[in-house]
């Protein structure tokens, strides 16, 4: 990257410019709330994440200075007030253009395993494996309350102490507050109502529109945009895990509304309130 001197063969620390810093606060509507000292030592993450990680281009991006910085900012977002180490077993970042394909699988009620391939925005390999994101949907987040840079990296704290299960690793240093039966409880809870909500909604639409038709699309999207998190939270438990957290931190106020039980042990994870951020800001604040 353009701003790594290199000193005696060996790069210096990185060093965001200020100029490069700020451009990426102000495009991030959730940065631009954090207090001064909180985004000193969110630069100062970035710069160890960008020193410590290998961001990679692929299928012909060319990898920017501004790509690196809007992809660490936001990676360092959920870390902020704990460790790096969360990141400790990933190989590095790698970028593509635009939506990539990889298979999928999933298994049906029945047992049935079914295989195809998708395109995707993101991508969080387990094992120690690397953080594949599409930079159009990194640059160009559309839907509100939607993170893909968030949503993945919240997969690597999850897999941190195994594959992903929506329970991430509690850390000594951290979350002696948080009792681990009573967070896979709640979270157990709130995912069993939320699948029953996706499910009587579809239903309901179902009966009434078409969902191939262009009118019956536009009621659908209308009626899941007033559901508190994007309805792909209801794939698994780890996916409401990470689609709970970018609401956490980017559309704060439904979450902290539906689920308040849920936005309190995310808030005591994460040890920080993007709800108090966004009342200074004199924004609606619901009670919690
Ligand atoms: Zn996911």
């Amino acid at each position: 990257m353009r701003w790594l001197r290199r000193i005696f063969g060996r790069p210096a620390p990185a060093v965001i410019p200020d100029v490069l810093w700020g451009a990426c606060v102000s495009d991030l509507p959730f940065l631009r709330q954090l207090p001064q000292a909180d985004l000193a030592r969110l630069k100062r993450l970035s710069e160890e994440l960008l020193d410590t990680k290998t961001f990679t281009g692929a299928a012909g991006l060319e990898l920017t200075d501004d790509i690196a910085v809007h992809i660490a900012a936001q990676a360092c977002l959920p870390v902020l007030n704990l460790t790096l180490d969360l990141y400790g077993d990933m190989a590095g970042i790698i970028v593509y253009p635009a939506e990539f394909i990889i298979p999928q699988t999933e298994v049906d009620e029945a047992g049935v395993v079914h295989e195809w391939h998708a395109p995707v925005s993101g991508e969080a390999l387990d094992a120690g494996g690397a953080v594949v994101l599409s930079w159009e949907d990194v640059a160009d987040a559309g839907v509100p309350g939607y993170n893909v840079v968030i949503h993945e990296f919240v997969h690597k704290i999850d897999m941190r102490d195994g594959s992903a299960n929506g329970c991430p690793p509690f850390l000594a240093a951290y979350h002696k507050e948080i009792d681990a039966r009573a967070w896979q409880r709640t979270f157990s809870d709130a995912y069993r109502d939320f699948c029953v909500r996706i499910d009587a909604l579809e239903r309901r639409l179902s009966a009434r529109f078409d969902p191939d038709d262009e009118t019956g699309t536009v009621h659908y999207d209308e009626a899941f945009a007033s559901l508190p998190l994007d309805p792909y939270a209801a794939r698994h438990p780890a996916e409401f895990f990470a689609v709970a957290s970018e609401a956490f931190f980017v559309l704060p106020q439904p979450l902290a509304q539906d689920y308040p039980d849920i936005f309190r042990l995310l808030s005591l994870y994460y040890r920080q309130d993007p709800l108090q951020r966004h009342s200074r800001q004199g924004l609606a604040h619901p009670p919690v």
